[in-house]
């Protein structure tokens, strides 16, 4: 480890050469997140300053901001860094220009969208960063010996990115987080098909390293990469052929949010009734469309 690895007195951080991850509390499960530093002979560049970057603070200067997308929980570090440039994808841009934007993205109902505004503000550190730079689906950043490449991998939000560093063999996933619950895709800034096709995206990425902003942390070895993608991709396969069955009776909408094919039973999250109807409706939408649902005159949905 050499004098000028900058990170290096972070706790839990990974060297993967030019960059290093910022491991967050409780190798970042939400609320926290794990950032990562991508050190350049010109530039330092942090990727998604997360809870724990706001509440710890950085032992060195970074010198710009890169965000795999714009979400509560990839932007708390930035209260640190508020003269440091920040840039996102140009689809994402309107979350930064103000809390309005952020909050249209989520697209909440009325009573949820209030209380979350204030977590966002005083829990996450919100603070609007009009002065954004946006960048798009084929950028790459030059720090001096080490690139940034950006990979457009919209789904979770319209933005969403992932960065690869050639120089590190390592790609930078965001949200696309390898997690057991699967992918998100139910705000209104969201698109499954988009996710299913960033997915398959995904599959040709060439890294060694995966690192991913939630609990999964860091997958090493290309193999195990690809193999928790499927899991992951497979969880949309799962919940499909599992409301395929459900249907075998005719049920309404609120009846497939009811059962719950998102959150398990004990859950209670204020946001679970509105995730769930979401799914419901994204996922009988395309089942009608491409045949395998149809919708009856009594308004209730079938399989066929
Ligand atoms: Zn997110």
């Amino acid at each position: 480890m050499s004098e000028d690895f900058l990170g290096a007195d972070w706790p839990d951080s990974l060297d993967l050469g030019p960059a290093t991850v910022l491991t967050g509390v409780d190798q970042g499960k939400y609320p926290h997140g794990n950032s990562l530093l991508v050190q350049g002979t010109h530039h330092n560049v942090l990727i998604d300053p997360s809870l724990t970057v706001a509440e710890r603070g950085l032992s060195f200067a970074v010198d710009h901001v890169l965000l795999s997308h714009v979400h509560e929980d990839h932007l708390p570090g930035l209260s640190r860094l508020s003269d440091v440039p920040v840039h996102c994808h140009e689809a994402d841009a309107i979350g930064l220009a103000s809390l309005d934007g952020l909050m249209a993205m989520y697209g909440m109902p009325a009573d949820a969208d209030s209380e979350f505004r204030q977590e966002v503000l005083n829990d996450f550190y919100y603070a609007p960063r009009p002065d954004v730079s946006t960048f798009s689906d084929t950028t790459v950043f030059d720090l001096g010996g080490v690139e940034i490449e950006v990979v457009h991998t919209p789904g979770h939000t319209r933005g969403h990115c992932v960065f690869v560093i050639p120089q590190a063999r390592t790609a930078y996933l965001g949200d696309i987080d390898l997690s057991g619950f699967g992918p998100y895709y139910f705000d209104e800034w969201s698109s499954l098909g988009e996710f299913e096709r960033s997915i398959e995206r995904c599959r040709s990425l060439d890294a060694d390293h995966f690192v991913t902003f939630h609990h999964k942390w860091v997958i090493s070895g290309r193999e195990n990469f690809l193999a928790m993608l499927e899991d992951f991709a497979d969880v949309i396969v799962r919940r499909e052929l599992s409301m395929l069955d459900f249907l075998k009776q005719p049920r309404l909408v609120a009846e497939c949010a009811a059962h719950r094919f998102v959150y398990r039973p004990h859950v209670e999250m204020k946001f679970v009734d509105h995730v769930e109807l979401r799914s419901a409706q994204i996922h009988l939408g395309r089942m009608v469309e491409d045949g395998r649902v149809e919708l009856m005159a009594n308004g209730k949905f079938r399989s066929i």
